[in-house]
């Protein structure tokens, strides 16, 4: 078997081209491959099985069963399906015509100009397999093949096929949605060609924005077989322990750094019946397992099944919503009597005193040593999951960071298995496991022989990871394409600092500004590094790179340094900060060398202004773009305004009968009502992303990309130009056009008072200060001065301090 480590399978070298693929069943995965195949630009053909029945609707249609509609309506079916899921598995809704549906009986053929070939029909070994038997005779020699299967051997499925189809052989597994689940496991036989994997891992990274995990095929692959051990140990410990339901959901969520629907929500997501299904696969499939007691169906998740409590897909599982009157309810199952009863909540102090550490690892570790219930929870569930993970090398993975990443990417954990050992101390553990004459697994033996302690070990901006077949230190390689601004930090790449941003050399002459503020909101600090970035333009840095890799690009201006200035009343200090962001903004656009913002996330007020007024944007795909000051009742006044409307006058027909006022009024619209892109590609539509600016599909690539894009337009001899005076503003007519719009918003009872109030200032910037009895050609200052008197005059306003403390207190738009 090639070396499928972990570090190796970024690398480069020939690969092969998939350009179209086809996509084998349309039904909850297969539909939403498609879709994400679209967002990503690839055609993609969809097929499923032909209807035996007509439907009554169809039938009142007076169509045959020989008419295309019929034949093709379970694919067409699942991609309506696709377009109607939420969260959306479509970047935009025109993406789906990148999409051909068909059947498997009239357009099997199709397959055969597709590069790669994705079955993805119902979990059956003998249904895969005939529709593989048909596929043979119609696929181009050399197409890649790969199965979405979830549990059953990869190479069982392919068993006795000809040759040439065994080596384009493989499993690709996504993980449910396909779109924002970064986990792909790539599994390859022992016949798969070795170019065939790095062809489809590498399309999997570049232009699906997947985290690729190989994995062996063995049964459930790697994130399910750990994930699964992991849920069913808990079960089995809640049932010992007596933990209720609101204490297991209170100990496995985000305070071991898992996700909030913590173990029994995620259930409720998933159902009971697919969870039966999978341990009982992996019951059959495991006859060796050293804790094959565990894969086993607690007695009343069997009773849950029996009485049709299997989650959401029947309105009720370990929790059940119930409507009264205005109000809904969450209620909970009591598992003695098999009744929902009112939610408890759970008292652990331990918790409540971890929760407010916020480096996950330190949080975990200060949790396992509690020596209340929650502590004895966790000593029990991590060390059965390290024992258990530390096993399952070399069965699943030959390395450790193919686990870790699979229960990153696959359920959101916040660190991997073996990250979190480290933390509590691997000797530690091990010492444990002697005492209890626990035997200690191969992988952890020989770690603590060849004189380490830890799994991992990072030094000088390298991480290295205990490589079990070796026994000895490996270095984890950022793959080509890939910056990370940590390792740079690390390497003493960074040149300057303050609470709120740095300077970070990229190397050829880029230098990235950094934010690092809580939630990246941009203070005096950040603006105060904008500028330092810029003077480092003028010292010898050829572009810049705006960008970060936390969790947000950035969720806008520290309200909170607003709202104090407010409360003070230095009207003059709010009217100075405003007056500093929309000068650095515009010394951003001005800038004599090029700078590439890569915004990703929530990117939001401040954030977008600053990515607006940069030479570029180099957008993530996942990117949630607005203006939502009218939510703090503001208008957009780092230049924010102005930007928008200087882009919708200038995309604004030349045609004389046209009437630019329709570009005016989206944009008004747009700010107005805080509209928010869902990714990257609905923030051009919104205009917050101008045709010149492109997209990363992998956020982990971005930096990289950016950096790329700023050296290029150095390459092509970017010039600065100069602060316009030609913006046409449209004057009273377009501002009692605006007023009108909002009279009926109010009268519609859409907004409040208070909304008109924030909408009238805003269409007062938008039409040029509302005096202009004519069209006029303004300058971009003068925009600027409008757009911050009418900061600056909201910010008076009883209502705008409300809804500022609102935001700052709940986290969301008061509406008053
Ligand atoms: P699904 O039931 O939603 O869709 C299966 C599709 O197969 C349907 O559209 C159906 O019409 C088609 N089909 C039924 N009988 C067929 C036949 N005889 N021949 C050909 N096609 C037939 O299933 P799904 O959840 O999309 O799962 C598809 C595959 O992906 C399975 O192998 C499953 O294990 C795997 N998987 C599922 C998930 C998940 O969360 N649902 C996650 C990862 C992998």
């Amino acid at each position: 078997m090639p070396d499928y480590r972990f570090s190796t399978i970024a690398g480069g070298g020939y690969l092969r081209d998939i350009r179209k693929v086809a996509v084998l069943g349309a039904g909850t995965m297969g539909a939403r491959i498609a879709a994400h195949l679209a967002n990503a630009s690839i055609p993609a053909v969809l097929l499923d099985i032909v209807p035996r029945q007509l439907t009554p609707d169809e039938q009142r249609k007076g169509l045959a069963l020989s008419d295309p509609r019929v034949r093709n309506r379970i694919a067409q079916a699942g991609l309506d399906a696709a377009l109607k899921s939420r969260p959306a598995a479509f970047f935009t809704p025109e993406a789906a015509r990148m999409i051909t549906v068909g059947n498997f009986e009239d357009h099997l053929a199709w397959v055969k100009d597709c590069d790669w070939i994705i079955e993805a029909v119902t979990e059956d070994r003998s249904i895969k397999r005939a529709l593989l038997e048909k596929l043979q005779a119609v696929r181009a020699p050399g197409a890649i093949v790969s199965s979405n299967t979830s549990g059953i051997s990869i190479a069982s499925i392919a068993e006795g096929f000809p040759e040439e189809f065994r080596r384009h052989w493989l499993g690709t597994h996504f993980f449910n949605p396909p779109r924002y689940m970064k986990l792909l496991e790539v599994i390859p036989t022992a016949d798969t060609l070795p170019d065939v994997v790095q062809a489809v891992s590498r399309f999997g990274d570049v232009v699906l924005e997947k985290g690729i995990v190989i994995a062996k095929d063995s049964p459930n692959f790697i994130a399910n077989r750990v994930g699964t051990f992991t849920t069913l140990n808990v079960l089995h410990i809640m049932q010992e322990g007596g933990y209720t339901i609101e204490e297991i959901d209170a100990l496995t969520g985000p305070a071991m750094g898992l996700p909030k629907s913590a173990t029994f929500r995620t259930l409720d997501i998933v159902g009971l019946d697919v969870l039966i299904h999978v341990v009982e696969n992996l019951k059959e499939s495991l006859p060796d397992d050293e804790r094959r007691d565990v894969f086993e169906v607690p007695a009343f998740i069997a009773q849950m099944a029996e009485r049709k409590l299997l989650g959401d897909k029947t309105g009720q599982g370990f929790y059940k919503k119930v409507k009264g009157g205005e109000e809904s309810a969450i209620l909970t199952l009591d598992l003695q009597t098999f009744e929902y009863r009112e939610r408890q909540r759970p008292k652990f102090p331990s918790l409540d005193m971890a929760r407010n550490i916020e480096d996950p690892r330190q949080r975990i570790a200060t949790l396992v040593q509690s020596p209340d219930r929650a502590g004895e929870f966790y000593r029990r569930t991590l060390g059965d999951t390290f024992h258990y993970a530390a096993h399952r090398i070399p069965e699943i993975s030959d390395d450790i960071v193919s686990i870790d990443n699979a229960m990153k990417w696959g359920f959101n954990w916040e660190c991997g298995v073996f990250e979190i050992w480290d933390a509590l101390g691997v000797e530690k553990i091990v010492g444990q496991w002697q005492k209890e004459n626990r035997p200690v697994p191969p992988l952890a033996a020989k770690l603590l022989a060849s004189g380490k302690k830890s799994f991992y070990e990072r030094a000088e901006g390298v991480t290295r990871y205990f490589d079990f077949s070796t026994a000895a230190m490996r270095a984890l390689e950022d793959g080509p394409g890939v910056i990370v601004l940590s390792a740079l930090r690390d390497r003493k790449r960074e040149i300057k600092r303050n609470p709120g941003a740095s300077l970070i050399d990229l190397g050829d002459g880029v230098v990235c500004l950094e934010f690092h503020s809580k939630m990246n909101s941009i203070g005096a600090d950040t603006v105060q590094m904008m500028h330092a970035g810029l003077k480092a333009l003028s010292d010898g840095f050829d572009a810049m790179v705006i960008g970060n890799q936390a969790s947000n690009f950035s969720v806008g201006a520290n309200l909170m340094l607003i709202l104090m200035s407010i409360q003070e009343g230095e009207w003059d200090d709010v009217d100075q900060a405003v007056r500093t962001f929309q000068n650095a903004n515009m010394a951003l656009k001005y800038a004599p060398k090029p700078v590439v913002a890569a915004p990703f996330g929530l990117t939001l007020g401040g954030g977008v202004e600053i990515s607006i007024h940069s030479t570029r944007v180099r957008a993530a795909a996942e990117t949630y773009m607005g203006l939502v000051e009218v939510g703090v009742g503001i208008i957009p006044a780092g230049g924010g305004t102005k930007e928008m409307l200087v882009r919708a006058m200038d995309a604004a027909p030349r045609d004389e009968e046209a009437d630019p006022f329709t570009q005016v009024k989206e944009v008004f619209q747009n700010i107005g009502m805080a509209r928010v892109s869902t990714s990257a590609e609905e923030a051009r539509r919104l205009g917050y992303l101008a045709p010149r600016d492109s997209i990363s599909m992998n956020r982990d690539r971005q930096i990289a990309d950016a950096k790329q894009l700023a050296l290029d337009l150095v390459k092509l001899g970017y010039r600065s130009g100069k602060p316009r005076e030609d913006i046409l503003v449209l004057g009273q007519a377009a501002f009692a056009k605006m007023k009108l719009g909002l009279h009926l918003m109010r009268r519609a009872e859409y907004i409040s008072d208070y909304d008109v109030i924030v909408g009238t200032q805003l269409a007062r910037v938008l039409s040029g200060g509302g005096e202009f009895t004519s069209p006029q050609r303004v300058s971009e200052q003068y925009l600027l001065d409008l757009e911050r008197e009418a900061f600056v005059s909201l910010c008076g306003q009883k209502k705008t301090v409300e809804r500022m403390q609102y935001m700052l207190k709940k986290g969301k738009p008061l509406r008053n």
